[in-house]
């Protein structure tokens, strides 16, 4: 893995690919050891979890489905501090065992949000899973991911979907930006 530059940053490897999907695939047999039999409705977070939710629904080992929504905060690399409505939810969820899957779970507030727009509509179960995970940026106490793929500090992280300004999604590594490294 080389560095990488958008936008005159320099951005070093940090997660490689191999890691990810290897984490992935533990992630997809603790999901199927617990909703065997039940059909879980992963939900994923568009644009930048469409990698991992795709990846994770492939590694669930009994029947689920998937279906796509948009909640955005994010613009460049600071958080806006705005959280937007939730697009695209066509599926009935009453009575459904819900997973919410995220790219990063960064002050929480996008989940916060999500988190109660989805109880709302009466899931028989609601879960979390995220691929990134900053503890140390957490705001909303109520936000507790039940999968997490790597919690990691305080940094800005791009690549398996996370963009610069929409950049660098399609890296299947993950990198982080120099000058924090
Ligand atoms: P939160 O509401 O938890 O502060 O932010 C969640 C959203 O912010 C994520 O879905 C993601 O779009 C964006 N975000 C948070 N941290 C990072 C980061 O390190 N890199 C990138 N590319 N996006 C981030």
């Amino acid at each position: 893995m080389k560095q990488k530059c958008y936008k005159g940053l320099n951005f070093i490897p940090y997660i490689g690919s191999d890691r990810i999907q290897a984490r992935v695939r533990e992630l997809g047999g603790q999901i199927t050891a617990r909703y065997e039999g039940r059909n879980p409705l992963l939900i994923c977070v568009l644009n930048g979890a469409a990698p991992f939710a795709l990846d994770l629904f492939r590694a669930i080992d009994t029947d689920a489905e998937i279906s796509f929504v948009r909640l955005s905060s994010y613009e460049g690399m600071e958080s806006s501090g705005k959280v937007k409505q939730l697009l695209g939810l066509t599926e009935q969820i009453e009575g459904r065992d819900v997973i919410v899957v995220e790219d990063i779970i960064d002050t929480g507030r996008t989940m916060h949000k999500l988190l109660g727009d989805l109880g709302a509509m009466k899931p028989a179960s609601l879960a979390v899973a995220t691929l990134l995970f900053k503890p140390d940026a957490l705001q909303c106490p109520d936000v507790a991911p039940d999968y997490v793929g790597f919690e990691i500090p305080v940094r800005f992280i791009i690549g398996y979907g996370l963009d610069i300004d929409g950049m660098a999604r399609n890296l299947p590594d993950i990198y982080v930006l120099a000058d924090e490294a």
